[in-house]
């Protein structure tokens, strides 16, 4: 609350503007964003569609919006009076299409969406998402969680420590196969007879109607899993190349956009990016990269910045460089 409001009377006396960083001229602000829901998810808060709009009107007044595809004949145009800026969601919730899209559609702006194909093929969650969804069906009817599968042994009360058992779960899957955390996925869901919700992630159909509204589709793998290792280098090639190709053909139309889940890219993975023939190579910029993400004559590394702030002030402050100014 606090916090809420030391942000909005920051945001009121302008002080945001001492962190932009990205003049006319510089570099592109990209963002990456998830969901708009107005329900809350305490494990992967959504934006609410209130907050989303909020932020938009303000962004609009400050930066020039505009899709991947339209960004360097804006940043190259000597008539832009203001720094441009890139929205880009990842995921393919189905809630972008009926909380986001309207106000979309109402600024009149243009955006960019990564979809994961395996979600929009079966209706199946992301595998973070069935495990935030068992571990807070474990904590409202407060159960344990009890993991006995390969190597993993964990036995934890969740209620009152959702936060803390999901981070050291994921800190434990993060590093594993994405074979492996689906198969582990798959027998919490089995031990505790927990069905997932339904209708949550755009079908196909939903995705073309996202396309024809002028929404940028880009690829987000075919399952979610890490491209931040590469010890099977057929999957990691199929989640990038695969995922290209499926896209292309259900949307005839090139895919120039991927985006590395979680933004964690191994070297090789960047690469097989621009063999595979993407442009805009969509990474996150919290995450440290230890190699050269190369830029090309037609390659294009974004650092997105996360958004998820409850507040819209935040989210500008956070935007305009304040958080990352203080990881510094
Ligand atoms: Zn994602």
């Amino acid at each position: 609350m606090i916090k809420a409001l030391f942000f909005k009377m920051g945001y009121h006396l302008r002080l945001h503007r001492f962190f932009k960083s990205s003049g006319p001229g510089s570099a592109v602000t990209a963002l990456c964003l998830h969901r708009i829901n107005p329900v809350n998810d305490i494990l992967f808060p959504p934006l609410t569609p209130g907050v989303f709009a909020a932020l938009i009107r303000i962004l609009k007044k400050e930066y020039e919006i505009t899709g991947f595809e339209g960004i360097h004949e804006l940043v190259a145009s000597p008539s832009r009076k203001k720094p441009a800026l890139v929205l880009s969601f990842d995921d393919g919730y189905k809630d972008f299409l009926e909380y986001g899209l309207p106000i979309i559609r109402k600024e009149k702006i243009t955006v960019n969406h990564n979809i994961v194909i395996n979600c929009a093929e079966t209706g199946q969650l992301i595998w973070t998402q069935r495990l935030n969804n068992i571990l807070s069906w474990l904590a409202a009817t407060q159960k344990t969680l009890d993991i006995d599968f390969a190597d993993i042994s964990m036995h934890k009360k969740v209620e009152g420590q959702l936060l803390a058992v999901k981070a050291e779960l994921f800190r434990i899957l993060f590093s594993r196969p994405y074979t492996f955390v689906d198969a582990l996925t798959t027998s919490l869901e089995k031990k505790y007879s927990f069905s997932q919700p339904a209708g949550e992630m755009m079908n196909w159909e939903d995705i073309i109607t996202c396309q024809k509204e002028g929404v940028e589709i880009g690829s987000h793998t075919i399952c979610h899993g890490s491209l931040g290792h590469y010890d099977d280098a057929a999957f990691v090639n199929n989640e990038i190349a695969g995922s290209k190709k499926i896209l292309e053909e259900k949307l005839k139309q090139p895919v120039h956009s991927l985006a590395f889940p979680n933004g964690w890219a191994h070297p090789a993975a960047y690469e097989a990016a621009i063999k595979a023939g993407y442009k805009n190579l969509l990474l996150i910029d919290s995450v440290k990269y230890d190699f050269d993400l190369k830029p090309g004559p037609c390659i294009y590394p974004y650092k997105r910045i996360l958004v998820g702030h409850p507040s819209v002030y935040e989210n500008v402050f956070n935007i305009a460089g304040f958080h990352k100014a203080l990881r510094r």
